[in-house]
């Protein structure tokens, strides 16, 4: 499956970091370094926290920057007694685009479960955003040579009652939990080797054309210095950023992979 079916996306998680002042400065940052031919190459979000949002928004759509604006995590109701918690029309209001859900630090230190990640999926998909679902394996189900079954079955239940058509617009993050925020990264060929099964998975449950059109990313230490050679496996269509995003050169640097063919 040729890369070029698929626009790439290259996407900044900033986890628990950058204030909204910080926020609005790395946004502007990114804004004066991006060129347009990075735009063309790669669609570009950033993910900052809650209390960043709105910042973010006023000045990507002040100042016609073409960044799509994602958040980190949902709640998969509409409203309601769940203190603390933000909902997906909430984040809809906002203009945010994509949702990252079931990440690997939500799943370990939140005990989001892959129930939870599909009621998000499905919540996140209603209220006409896109989901950016993560699955990946821990060093020890690697090393017992259970990945392909352990990211099968997080795929196949964060996606359980989700309609082919939706499947066919969402993005899947595919981040080794021994390769995030370790500077670990998972080799091209072991990376794509994941991709290409969970592709294959999606494939089985929605049918070969919606899964061929379903962007994966891959996530776990990613680099200026890496992004060439894993952008360019058949299957890896973005990739999922957290600390390399915080900076915007060194994000700008991630971006710009297309710009050193
Ligand atoms: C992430 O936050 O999803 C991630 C992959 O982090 P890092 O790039 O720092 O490993």
């Amino acid at each position: 499956m040729p890369t070029n079916k698929r626009r790439p996306l290259i996407s900044g998680n900033w986890k628990m970091h950058l204030n909204h002042f910080e926020a609005i400065q790395t946004v502007q940052k990114l804004s004066y370094v991006l060129r347009t031919e990075d735009y063309a190459a790669a669609e570009v979000s950033v993910h900052p926290p809650f209390t960043d949002l709105r910042s973010v928004q006023t000045v990507i759509e002040s100042d016609r920057i073409p960044i799509a604006l994602g958040a980190q995590h949902c709640h998969w109701e509409e409203k309601g007694a769940f203190t603390g918690e933000v909902s997906p029309p909430m984040l809809a209001k906002l203009n945010v685009t994509y949702v990252i859900t079931g990440h690997s630090e939500r799943r370990q230190h939140f005990g989001e479960t892959d129930e939870d990640v599909n009621r998000k999926v499905k919540a996140i998909l209603k209220a006409g955003m896109t989901p950016i679902m993560c699955c990946g394996e821990t060093l020890e189900e690697r090393e017992a040579g259970t990945t392909e079954e352990r990211v099968a079955g997080q795929v196949r239940a964060g996606l359980a009652g989700v309609s082919a058509e939706h499947v066919a617009g969402l993005v899947i993050a595919y981040e080794p939990i021994w390769a995030i925020g370790t500077g670990r990264t998972a080799t091209p060929a072991q990376a794509e080797e994941v991709h290409q099964s969970i592709r294959g998975q999606l494939a089985k449950l929605f049918g070969s054309q919606g899964a061929s059109r379903v962007r994966i990313l891959y996530g776990g230490s990613v680099k200026a210095d890496n992004v060439d050679d894993l952008m360019a496996e058949a299957d890896i269509d973005g990739a999922l950023v957290g600390g390399a995003s915080l900076d915007a050169s060194s994000f700008t640097r991630i971006c710009g992979f297309q710009r050193r063919k």
